[in-house]
């Protein structure tokens, strides 16, 4: 008798998460027949995402089963590859760390593991990894809000972001610098419900953005000078006596400082030099005096700055002195810290290395420039700081002079390219794993939904597969599914467990829909903390423009498609400027900076400021090194982030 044929089978959803670096860590069903996923959509059981995806999440499978994958280990050969067997390349990744190790000390070796996946058991075995190895010259800081990070530190000695469940009960929204409609999309319907009941909506931005076009507001202020405002609208606060005494009476520290900081400045001033009229500001300053509960939201615009620390600590004492600390609707929202809570105790334990720092924001001239000893070896995953990172001219350079470079990837990026060995990795339908955001506050699981492609690799697999080889003895073993158990303890004792987890998302007993509710601030003074000191950038001249690229919707990061790299990068400028310059819209030209140039095509558009040249999209076809190739090595003031928006381009005939 015939058996069933494989085609008789029922297709089978399977729950995962999305582990992309992107706030939302998405539910997603992922329905398999015959051992291939045929559909990948939204899970609706799930508080905050409610069953849909960004754009690219709805074409995931397009990326998962993209030709062009990585299914195999790869060692360079020439100038092309060769597929090696896992058994050689491991081999081979095993006898270079000991040789390098043994020969220099392990220092020499360079890790860079930034956030291109947001899975716990690959962080922890990595850093377990390198803590049994002797240690290692890591490459740290980042390339993101680490300025709002460091900021909210200080001020409130935590992050400030209230949950997107609580923004419902917002009466009034000021985004500064944070194009929400695109970075957090699953934020809008909670957005949109507040607005529904009456909440006005304002976009503090130099670019117009479209969380710009979907405002009742729009601010369109000079590049960084974020800072510089939120003094102006303090300033007006403080003269009407718009100010919440109570609050800075009973839960501040520092204010009188601040407020002479804040009197220093005349308005005018101010408003000249964030492009603003007075009669602007006074709006600014009118919604936060008079509509409570206001929710205040930062981003990369003012953070990506020198001084990107100080401006986000100006518009924290903002939303303090305006009494929209710690009660619901209100808050200071950068990132959520979703982890709250995990149990990472293993890592305590872990050997102490002899460890060391560059940062990943300079990471070509600090690549160059260690010594004692220098570096010979690198190993990158979760990045690529070749396209990702500032000036990757010299980012190219510093990591072309490592002796032996191991890149663990899923694709053939601009950093793999570089690579003596590149070793696949899985995506998060092939391997088990947890989730946690920083968008919201539920935790959830990648599953395993088919088996891992080719012969891909999970970065916990693989750190497990060198542990051995190395002689690290259990140290790094057990299955994912262990690991997690072991992660969720704390809160299986409040009862969400791995088996829950498996039906479905569950919020994080541990997390605080309202941070600060109890105005218990984990700072030394246990109060919030305002700034006392600021220097406002320089206000650049000599015909230069603020280089701006904004992220989009069909772009992660470097993560794009195929189809959706466009063919050339297009410079958008005010018209005013190609007229004053003599160009031509539609002309080709040199976009030019201290790090570099690139070959763009001009086009006129009313909306970009004067003082702005907008370099969208950021990646382009053939150039993988995209719109970071003109960025300068710029650090912010706190939290080794990397000050993205410094950088002053020209552009000249070609
Ligand atoms: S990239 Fe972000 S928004 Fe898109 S599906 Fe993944 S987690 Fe969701």
């Amino acid at each position: 008798m015939e058996g069933p044929k494989s085609s008789d089978h029922p297709p089978k959803d399977y729950r995962t998460t999305c582990n992309r670096d992107c706030p939302d860590s998405c539910a997603v069903i992922a329905t398999v027949k015959d051992g291939k996923i045929i559909k990948h959509k939204g899970d609706p059981e799930h508080g905050v995402t409610r069953g849909f995806l960004c754009s690219r999440g709805n074409d995931y499978l397009k990326r998962f089963y993209d030709p062009q994958r990585l299914l195999y280990p790869l060692r360079r050969k020439g100038n092309g590859w060769e597929r090696i067997s896992w058994g050689e390349a491991l081999d081979l990744v095993a006898e270079k760390l000991k040789y390098y190790r043994d020969a220099y000390g392990p220092r020499s070796v360079l890790v860079v593991n930034y956030s291109a996946i947001h899975s716990w058991i690959p962080r922890v075995l990595g850093r377990l990894f390198w803590s049994h190895f002797g240690g290692a010259t890591f490459a740290s800081g980042g390339l993101s809000v680490e300025a709002a990070h460091a900021a909210q530190q200080l001020d409130f000695g935590g992050d400030c972001t209230h949950e997107p469940e609580d923004l419902v009960h917002s009466k009034a929204f000021v985004i500064w610098g944070k194009n929400v409609a695109v970075t957090r999309q699953h934020w809008m319907p909670f957005i949109n419900q507040a607005r529904k009941a009456g909440a006005l909506l304002a976009a503090i931005d130099p670019v117009y953005s479209e969380m710009a076009r979907k405002a009742d507001r729009f601010y369109q202020i000079r590049p960084g000078s974020d800072g510089l405002l939120a003094i102006g609208v303090s300033r007006l606060l403080l003269e009407r006596q718009a100010v919440d005494e109570g609050f800075i009476a009973d839960h501040t520290h520092g204010f009188e400082a601040y407020r002479q900081l804040v009197l220093s400045y005349r308005l005018e001033d101010i408003a000249k030099a964030v492009d603003l009229s007075l009669d602007q500001i006074k709006e600014i300053a009118d919604w936060y005096a008079t509509r409570k509960p206001l929710a205040t939201f930062t981003g990369l615009g003012p953070a990506y700055w020198s001084n990107g620390g100080a401006m986000i600590r100006l518009v924290d004492a903002l939303a303090a002195v305006s009494g929209n600390i710690g009660i619901s609707g209100g808050g200071m929202s950068t990132d959520i810290e979703g982890a709250k809570g995990l149990n990472l105790s293993m890592l305590r334990g872990a050997p102490k290395g002899q460890s060391r720092r560059i940062l990943l924001p300079r990471l070509g001239e600090d690549i160059l420039n260690t010594k004692d000893p220098a570096l010979k070896m690198g190993w990158i995953a979760g990045a690529n700081p070749a396209s990702s990172a500032p000036d990757t001219g010299r980012v190219q350079e510093g990591l072309s002079s490592l002796e032996f470079l191991v890149v663990v990837e899923q694709f053939m990026s601009a950093t793999a390219e570089l690579a003596h060995l590149v070793l696949p990795c899985t995506t998060y339908l092939e391997m088990d794993d947890l989730v946690t955001a920083y968008g919201h506050n539920w935790i959830g699981l990648t599953n395993r939904v088919v088996p891992p492609l080719g012969e891909t690799k999970t970065d916990g697999e693989i750190f497990q597969l060198l542990a051995g080889r190395l002689g690290f003895g259990q140290a790094l073993a057990g299955e994912p599914r262990a690991w997690i158990q072991k992660f969720l303890e704390p809160m299986a004792r409040e009862g969400l467990t791995l088996e829950r987890l498996k039906e479905k998302a569950y919020r994080n007993p541990n997390a605080a829909s309202v941070p600060f509710a109890d105005r218990k601030f984990r700072t030394p003074s246990g109060k919030f903390e305002f700034i006392t000191q600021f220097t406002p950038g320089p206000i650049p001249g000599n015909g230069g423009l603020h280089l701006v690229a904004t992220k989009t919707l069909r772009m992660l990061n470097s993560q794009v498609l195929p189809e959706d790299v466009p063919e050339e990068p297009i410079a958008r400028v005010n018209p005013a400027v190609l007229a004053e310059r003599e160009f031509s819209e539609g002309q080709k030209v040199w976009v030019v900076s201290k790090a570099g140039k690139v070959r763009v095509r001009l086009a006129a558009d009313e909306k970009v400021r004067r003082d702005v040249l907008l370099l969208n999209p950021a990646l382009w076809r053939g150039d993988l090194n995209g719109v970071n190739q003109l960025r300068e090595s710029f650090l912010t003031d706190i939290g080794d982030g990397a000050a993205m928006h410094q950088t002053m381009v020209t552009f000249t005939a070609e």
